[in-house]
């Protein structure tokens, strides 16, 4: 828990959220400012900052979240169609929540490169 931390406030139940999944390592919740017509985030319950923070023991933890997130893209029919999966880290790649997450985006195309 970080008292600064948004997304830390959503955990604690202090800020609302469309809460879409929760379980005992993260939540899922509706992304506020939605990129696609599906644009949900994956957050672990335990506060790191981001990517650069991880360690060894948190493969299990990361792992999880993708599962999370397949589950959902599933859930919504995305899985034929596609979907994408995003962890932006640092500033340069448009993080801008200082507590790791992971975009699910669904329900049109996507281009490659992305921006
Ligand atoms: P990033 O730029 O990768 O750090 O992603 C942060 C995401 O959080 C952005 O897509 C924002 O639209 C989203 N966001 C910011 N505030 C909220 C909020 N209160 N509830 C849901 N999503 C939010
Ligand atoms: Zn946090």
């Amino acid at each position: 828990m970080s008292k600064d931390c948004l997304f830390c406030r959503i955990l604690n139940k202090e800020m609302e959220s469309k809460t879409v999944h929760e379980d005992e390592r993260c939540i899922a919740f509706e992304d506020i400012n939605p990129q696609a017509p599906t644009h949900i985030l994956v957050v672990p319950r335990q506060h790191i900052a981001s990517l650069n923070e991880v360690a060894a023991q948190d493969a299990a933890l990361l792992g999880h979240l993708q599962l999370v997130a397949a589950q959902l893209a599933q859930q919504r029919g995305l899985a034929e169609s596609g979907y994408r999966t995003v962890l932006n880290t640092g500033r340069g790649a448009g993080q801008s929540i200082f507590h790791l997450h992971l975009h699910l985006l669904g329900g049109r195309g996507f281009r490659w490169p992305p921006g």
